[in-house]
């Protein structure tokens, strides 16, 4: 039998190459947690420093690595996210961690910089009727606002990363349809203002597998890897397939919330973001490394839960549990849960 050839011994394992010619797998990807900031925000309650900073600590131990802790806005508009530079300060702490902050404005990103914040995540809606009601200026306003703060890290020599989300990118409860030419001249309009990077996001759970595929397409083919963000909420069910076709598409950064907290003040009764925990299973049991502790994850959920008492989370593997005996990458061979339902 001739040797290997080194190509060959090199090829990529079963969680790499999808079957019948289509995209492969990524082998990683980063899961950001953004409980802190998209979970917390639609809360009424304060959630006390004490416990986001609890939160941070135990999500580090449990493998995250990206994580959104909050927002500079002014805090009598969003009290909930009042100690922001305060979690960014802790962040500091935890080796390894890559922490962002939501800014609406140039006075926010003058604050992340200060704050020397590893990223500064812009929203920005591909809705023209959402970004009035949301940022009070037009899509192509925001895109000048944010030359403005390319040029202010500029002046300031900060290394804070300056990355675009373009929300409502598949729909929008006050517009309706959002044209996808519209979402890649933004993606164009903002990588050409400076902008590091961009992600799509399906605000108010209006994406379905077919469009994420085709729209995230549309935008790699004229953004590359700077499109690399995929951010969705459950709100109709659909969050785990809109993952899958996000993946195929080479998307390899996705955001999601510990308990699936948080919602859209324009979609009353939704389900916040992407299970932090059921995301983080699915990809191990695809053989995508993340490098969470899926076990750590759900009890850092319990304690959620119960800082949250009261409030609505989201997820299914807590119910469930884990596989009696799986371990990664493999073939369950049956569940806590289907034996319950065979007894
Ligand atoms: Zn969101």
């Amino acid at each position: 039998m001739p040797p290997v050839p080194p190509e060959a011994a090199a090829q990529p394992s079963r969680a790499q190459t999808a079957a019948s010619g289509a995209a492969p797998w990524p082998a990683q990807v980063s899961v950001r947690e953004v409980g802190l900031r998209d979970g917390l925000q639609i809360l009424q309650r304060v959630v006390p420093t004490a416990h986001k900073i609890e939160w941070m600590r135990a999500a580090h131990a449990a493998g995250v690595r990206e994580m959104e802790v909050g927002s500079f806005v002014p805090a009598r508009l969003m009290p909930q996210l009042a100690d922001t530079a305060e979690l960014l300060a802790f962040a500091k702490t935890l080796p390894g961690l890559v922490a962002s902050v939501l800014v609406p404005n140039l006075k926010g990103a003058e604050r992340a910089i200060d704050c020397d914040a590893d990223a500064m995540l812009i929203p920005l809606s591909a809705s023209h009727a959402h970004s009035l009601a949301n940022m009070k200026r037009t899509p192509d306003e925001v895109v000048a606002d944010i030359a403005r703060m390319v040029d202010l890290r500029e002046q300031r020599r900060a290394r804070t990363r300056i990355e675009v989300g373009i929300s409502t990118a598949f729909g929008c409860t006050i517009q309706g349809r959002v044209e996808p030419d519209e979402v890649v001249r933004l993606v164009r309009a903002v990588l050409q203002a400076g902008a590091d990077s961009v992600g799509l996001a399906d605000t108010v759970g209006y994406a379905d597998p077919r469009a994420v595929g085709e729209l995230f397409a549309q935008v790699r083919a004229v953004a590359g890897d700077r499109v690399s963000t995929a951010h969705f909420h459950d709100t109709r069910g659909m969050g785990m397939a809109n993952v899958l076709a996000a993946l195929q598409q080479g998307i390899t950064r996705l955001d999601a919330c510990l308990g699936g907290i948080g919602g859209c003040p324009h979609a009353p009764g939704a389900s916040g973001n992407v299970t932090t925990e059921d995301l983080a299973w699915m990809l191990e049991r695809m053989q995508i490394a993340t490098g969470l502790d899926v076990q750590a994850l759900l009890a850092l959920r319990g304690t959620l839960a119960q800082w949250l008492e009261g409030e609505a989370l989201h997820g299914t593997l807590w119910r469930a549990g884990l596989p009696r005996s799986a371990p990664a990458g493999h073939t369950a061979s049956a569940t806590v849960s289907a034996l319950k339902v065979s007894a």
